[in-house]
């Protein structure tokens, strides 16, 4: 019974968050930035009922259900035909199963939900690198917040002195890179990933390059367009950053607990 309240739940919390990067992305990476001033922005992101992305019809009440929703309104909005697209249902269900795989392992409420919240703000960052290859600066914040609750609720003390110097070190390391490469390496990927591996630590954030650049180097080279050059393809980072940030979280806590 429990686990099937928490897994609602963290499904909801993923129909949010999927929503919010959705709107996000819409209201701030879209022409229809130049629309609104940032007050209305947020005011739309945050309260505006949830419309067919298509026509703009508002959703009815059944098909906004998280997971089942998609299924109650045929995977189609009712007045357009427009189909909804599969990753949206994909997304939901991957919280509910990560959350509740999480908290079977580590029976810490707290920190499976801080780590569902970290999760999303991540997705956002992924997102809009996906889209338009940039990150964006003020989820860096949030990502930071939840990092710390984690670790908070995990019982590790996260201000340490130790962090400071991998932060500091790796922001060196790759304003340098980037100084030398401005194209292939951006000053949001310095940033991004220099609080990341403040976030994994010492030793850990070594574990944490390692995934993110095999990662990326792998799904880069499958996806790779053969015409070009493969040296000169642009890869969004900030995707291999966040994945690699939850591998190695994952890693973390469910080493901790079994
Ligand atoms: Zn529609």
């Amino acid at each position: 019974m429990e686990l099937i309240l928490f897994f609602i739940l963290a499904v909801s919390i993923a129909s949010f968050y999927t929503t919010l990067v959705y709107r996000i992305y819409f209201y701030f990476y879209t022409p229809e930035r130049k629309k609104y001033s940032s007050v209305e922005k947020w005011k739309k992101i945050l309260f505006e009922s949830s419309n067919c992305e298509s026509c703009k019809t508002h959703l009815t009440a059944i098909s906004l259900i998280p997971v089942l929703g998609y299924f109650f309104s045929k995977e189609k909005c009712k007045s357009c035909g427009y189909k909804i697209p599969k990753i949206y249902f994909i997304t939901e269900i991957c919280f509910g199963i990560l959350f509740i795989g999480l908290y079977f392992i580590t029976k810490n409420l707290a920190l499976s939900f801080s780590f569902l919240f970290l999760v999303g703000h991540l997705l956002l960052t992924a997102y809009t690198d996906y889209k338009k290859f940039s990150i964006d600066y003020e989820n860096l914040p949030f990502i930071f917040l939840f990092g710390f609750l984690v670790h908070y609720f995990f019982g590790e003390n996260f201000f340490t002195l130790e962090r400071l110097y991998v932060f500091l070190f790796l922001l060196v390391l790759f304003l340098i890179l980037h100084f030398f490469s401005p194209n292939g390496l951006g000053l949001g990927d310095v940033f991004f990933v220099s609080v990341f591996g403040y976030i994994t630590g010492f030793p850990l954030f070594i574990l944490f390059l390692n995934f993110a650049y095999i990662i990326g180097f792998c799904i880069s080279f499958l996806i790779r367009d053969k015409t070009k050059s493969f040296l000169k393809m642009k890869v969004p980072m900030g995707i291999y950053f966040s994945i690699s940030l939850l591998i190695v979280l994952l890693l973390k806590f469910g080493n901790a607990f079994t």
